[in-house]
């Protein structure tokens, strides 16, 4: 489903002191992949749309809030598949519906508004199951699942070329970072940059998606969230632009702007040492950035 599966597009990054320091940093091209869909999002869905059409479960049903990036991604895989998808959106339909769903509706998914209340809650997905006689593949919000882990692993597999010794990856539900783990090898660290605020329970989280919250080589740096998921100031702003002028790599506001913005900090702070090959997961979600006002950015 993903063309050329193994052969992810990296692009070295130029920026000031690098040379200096010894590092060498590279962007893993994740969003090249698609304009809209997420990157990280299709690998996580791999093993769960390989499922769908190895069974006879021909839908695959998921959850998601409006601007949501999962939900797109599903839509989309679905569609290449010739599969059916079900999107439960969180909260009452509005009058108008968001770029992401307008999206999801045209890559044929089925949109199902739910209160905040009902969303998630069991009995409800327990009467849709029955709805629809149970034929379908249930994907947790986020692709967050064990499956979702292991799809991402592959891209992992796919950087081990670069020969990196730090791999970086923005964190959301931490799906992508433990598919990275599980195919990081000793002496590689995988360093997540949360995008949420106080998400303290990423072993636990760890545990679930690999059977193990025992990760040596992993580091978290908690304090780069912005005040929260898709908050965002004036000086990650300018640095989306600054990063944009220098490198002409666009980046996303709510994931890889808040990744980039603390491993270049990092760099500044001498945290990696002299020959370190550090690659950054790109992974899209720069369709996010239509909700931002006309002229922020000097791309797009
Ligand atoms: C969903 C998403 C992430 C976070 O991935 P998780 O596996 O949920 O941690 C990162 N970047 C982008 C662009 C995303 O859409």
């Amino acid at each position: 489903m993903i063309k050329d599966f193994g052969n992810i597009e990296c692009t070295e990054i130029v920026w000031p002191s690098l040379a200096q320091k010894g590092l060498c940093l590279y962007m893993a091209r994740l969003d090249k992949i698609h304009p809209v869909v997420s990157g990280n999002k299709i690998f996580k869905l791999y093993y769960l749309i390989k499922e769908a059409l190895e069974t006879k479960h021909q839908t695959l049903l998921t959850f998601g809030g409006p601007y949501s990036n999962h939900l797109v991604a599903t839509a989309y895989a679905c569609r290449q598949n010739n599969l059916k998808s079900i999107g439960i959106v969180r909260g009452e339909k509005p009058a108008q519906l968001s770029a992401t769903l307008l999206d999801c509706r045209d890559y044929g998914m089925e949109l199902i508004f739910v209160s905040r209340k009902d969303y998630k809650d069991e009995a409800f997905i327990r009467e849709i199951h029955n709805e629809k006689n149970g034929q379908f593949i249930f994907v947790p919000e986020g692709g967050y699942s064990p499956a979702g882990a292991r799809g991402a692993s592959l891209i992992m597999e796919a950087l081990q070329a670069l020969n990196p010794s730090h791999i970086c990856t923005a964190v959301g539900t931490a799906t992508t970072v433990a598919g990275l783990l599980l195919k990081a090898e000793p002496g590689q660290e995988c360093i997540a940059v949360p995008v949420l605020k106080n998400l303290q329970d990423i072993p636990k989280r760890l545990n679930s998606l690999t059977g193990s919250s025992q990760w040596h080589n992993l580091r978290v740096w908690n304090e780069f969230h912005f005040g929260g998921y898709a908050k965002k100031n004036e000086e990650l702003l300018h640095f989306m632009n600054r990063f944009y002028r220098e490198t002409l790599i666009p980046l996303d506001f709510v994931y890889t702007a808040k990744l980039m913005y603390a491993v270049i900090k990092n760099i500044e702070n001498n945290f990696f040492k002299p020959g370190s090959r550090i690659v950054c997961l790109h992974t899209g979600g720069l369709q996010g950035n239509r909700g931002l006002a006309k002229g922020t950015l000097i791309y797009d």
